[in-house]
């Protein structure tokens, strides 16, 4: 058996981080930028209301309440009409122009009608400034807006349409292969006959490839021919920059993955120091020659228990794959939680992943307790885990301990 950390350092090291490319910006949610962004735009680009309300000279409310005569009124999108003087006001919405002579804006809901439509009465006095936004107050002209590797976050994605960056060069999506390994497999509904299966790791892993922000390509069920498995194979290196298989990397007779990727990919095989998810393979395969230069796709061959499946994609190939797409750091957030149940374990030289639900707690600090089934095939139980708890070798942790975890994703609310 290998060590996790010597298992991850091995597969990160073989694979690197893909040539950036140009792309459109509706494309580029989730993405690490490969260039500095720099703006040739302001944003606001004009001074504009902050608020529904009136647009005043400050020193006009200085005394309140007062009637104002109102001379113009401006909405989003249009355009001032006459400039307000000394006892003067424009009605003014929420992000229309500042008309010349205001200097500040009062809350509509700091008004009440006057004798006339042509009056309003303010009761709220106002520095200059207030309520407006001064042009350029978000971006200037010349601002270095985001840098090489930032991810482009949903915020950043509305930031560059906010100064007109139509693309942007990026590290690409990688396409990624998701294919599952079994003749015991079955996915098209018909009754299961005796030694039967349905296969479901195929469908969590094309998640599980979503989620790390790839695209994932279907190849389907290969079954335990060694030539189907390598014809297949070949096509997704052709059309993919990673693929992902379930199933046939143990010790059995019919584990066809790590059998073929031995003859054709600089397989390294390993038995990995934890449990779940113990075999793990992982091979190069040279794509085809085609107009490209020489390119080599990651394999990684996953074992075919689900549950394995699962923590060997998030342990092993999540953070290789977030490497290649420019990510850093490559693995999940962890943190120290307590520990709501015993998590006891035995010696066995091996780092022991329990699936957990973690929950926000009112005390501020983050309490994971064990889904109710921990054995490899339990998927069921596993698919309610927000997180895995690492018990490295040893005793394990007692009830009121602090339990480091991997988050996978969001919180549950708790006590
Ligand atoms: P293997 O790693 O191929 O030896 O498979 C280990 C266990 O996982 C066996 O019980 C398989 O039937 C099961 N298994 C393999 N592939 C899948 C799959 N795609 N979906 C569900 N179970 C699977
Ligand atoms: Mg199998």
């Amino acid at each position: 058996m290998i060590e996790l950390d010597v298992a991850q350092e091995k597969v990160l090291q073989a694979v690197q981080q893909a040539a950036p490319v140009t792309v459109p910006l509706s494309d580029a949610y989730g993405l690490v930028l490969a260039e500095n962004i720099v703006s040739f735009e302001e944003v606001p680009h004009f001074a504009n209301s902050a608020v529904d309300g009136f647009a005043v000279r400050a020193q006009d409310v200085a005394n309140i309440p007062t009637t104002l005569r109102v001379v113009d009124e401006i909405a989003a999108g249009g355009i001032p009409n006459v400039a307000v003087g000394p006892g003067e006001t424009s009605r003014i919405m929420t992000g229309a122009p500042m008309p010349s002579g205001a200097d500040a804006v009062v809350m509509v809901e700091d008004s009440t009608e006057g004798k006339t439509p042509h009056e309003v009465i303010l009761s709220a006095s106002v520095v200059v400034g207030q309520a407006v936004r001064p042009r350029g107050d978000d971006v200037r002209i010349g601002d270095v807006v985001f840098r090489v590797g930032d991810v482009l976050h949903p915020a950043a994605v509305g930031v560059l349409a906010s100064i007109n960056v139509p693309r942007v060069l990026a590290v690409p999506r990688l396409r990624v292969a998701v294919l599952s390994t079994g003749d015991e497999l079955v996915d098209d509904g018909s009754p299961l006959a005796l030694g039967q299966i349905r296969e479901s790791n195929r469908t969590m892993l094309m998640g599980l490839v979503t989620q790390a922000g790839c695209v994932a390509v279907d190849y389907g069920i290969v079954r335990d021919n060694e030539e189907a498995l390598e014809e297949t194979l070949r096509t997704a290196a052709a059309e993919c920059n990673a693929i992902v298989t379930s199933g046939g990397v143990s010790m059995g007779a019919y584990d066809v993955v790590k059998a073929l990727l031995g003859r054709i990919a600089q397989m390294t095989w390993m038995q990995i120091a934890i449990k779940p998810a113990k075999p793990f393979a992982f091979g190069m395969l040279d794509a085809p020659h085609g107009s490209e230069a020489h390119r080599q796709v990651p394999i990684f061959g996953l074992p075919g228990n689900p549950v394995s499946s699962l923590v060997s994609f998030e342990l092993l190939a999540r953070p290789a794959l977030r490497k290649m797409m420019g990510h850093a750091p490559v693995q999940r957030p962890s943190l120290l939680a307590v520990a709501d149940a015993n998590f006891l374990r035995k010696t066995d030289g091996k780092i022991h992943f329990q699936r957990v639900v973690a929950k926000s707690h009112n005390d501020g600090r983050i309490h994971v307790a064990p889904v109710s089934q921990q054995g490899s095939h339990q998927l069921a139980a596993s698919a309610l885990a927000n997180a895995v708890a690492v018990l490295p070798n040893g005793e394990g942790v007692a009830a009121g301990g602090e339990v480091r975890v991997l988050l996978l994703s969001d919180l549950v609310e708790g006590a």
